[in-house]
């Protein structure tokens, strides 16, 4: 039987590699991690666990643990939600046809934005493959990057604020479900749901929709992430409290395409073994 290590630090649940956002491949990311001190790491790319074997080994051959991880796309009337998913089954059939379904609309949805753009820039579909590796989860960070190649934006951070912007003439909208639904498919998979970046500049979530993710089985949230709000912080600390929740530190590493540093939150060993003990679906890799 495998029984739960104590001592996992310092631990980093939360970073991207190119099977979604990232820019790096993910035994890349594992060494950016390592170089920086860290002993564990979860991959989280968006809606897809394909990079989880090529982590794995990369991890356990630097002597580090590696938690299978995924983040879920969810929407909230207009707001999108990222559910982080750690150790569940990635087999099972519901969340995974949940998962193929979300990532054949980004598909959809980045061509549409495309040919949109296209009226006003020079840019196709051909440009955007360029920029995504086979099978990985398509975003508009990949259409950023067309467009840096492109040269009509200097960096991604330049095409969310203008072109790939939610209130601009070339944005669509991705398929996504009700968070407490991707809340409800972690858990039918035996997995931990930790909501991510909860205090962003969106503003918290309602406390009615937090009292049903709460139901559905959320386990806890990414309190410690670069994109969180003090005050927002401040009162899901008293959430926490009050219903004995998991919280989490994490970087969100996307390679070069964003700033974000491995490392520079982190989640304490304490965190880590509750979400391993909370997990029916799948186990840590252990070097
Ligand atoms: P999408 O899910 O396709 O709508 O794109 C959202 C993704 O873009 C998020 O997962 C972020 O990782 C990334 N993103 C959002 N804003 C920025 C930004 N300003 N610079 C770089 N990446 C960003
Ligand atoms: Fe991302
Ligand atoms: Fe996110
Ligand atoms: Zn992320």
């Amino acid at each position: 039987m495998q029984v739960t290590r104590r001592f996992h630090g310092p631990s980093d649940l939360h970073l991207h590699s190119v099977h979604s956002d990232g820019t790096e491949s993910a035994a890349l990311v594992v060494a950016a991690a390592h170089r920086q001190g860290l002993r564990t790491l979860a991959l989280t790319d968006h809606d897809t666990t394909s990079g989880w074997a090529e982590a794995a080994d990369a991890a356990t051959s630097l002597g580090m643990t590696f938690l299978p991880g995924m983040e879920l796309s969810a929407r909230h009337e207009w707001r999108s939600v990222h559910v982080l998913a750690y150790l569940f089954d990635p087999d099972e059939s519901k969340l995974r046809a949940m998962t193929d379904r979300i990532r054949s609309s980004r598909m959809e949805r980045a061509r549409v934005m495309v040919d949109r753009i296209s009226h006003d820039y020079d840019l196709d579909w051909d440009d955007v493959l360029a920029q995504t590796e086979v099978d990985a989860t398509v975003g508009r960070p990949h259409i950023a990057d067309a467009l840096i190649a492109k040269g009509h934006v200097q960096d991604r951070t330049e095409a969310f604020s203008d072109i790939l912007s939610p209130g601009g003439d070339y944005y669509v909208a991705l398929y996504a479900p009700d968070p407490v639904v991707a809340v409800s498919l972690v858990v039918g998979a035996g997995g931990v749901p930790i909501i991510a970046h909860p205090a962003g500049r969106a503003g918290l979530l309602p406390m009615p929709l937090m009292t049903r993710l709460l139901d559905a089985g959320l386990a806890g949230f990414e309190t410690e992430h670069r994109e969180n709000l003090t005050a927002g912080v401040r009162t899901l600390r008293r959430i926490v409290a009050e219903h004995d929740l998991i919280t989490t530190g994490s970087s969100d590493y996307h390679g070069l395409g964003k700033p974000n540093v491995p490392g520079e939150n982190t989640t304490s060993d304490e965190m880590v073994a509750r979400i391993i003990d909370r997990a029916t679906g799948n186990a840590p890799v252990y070097p």
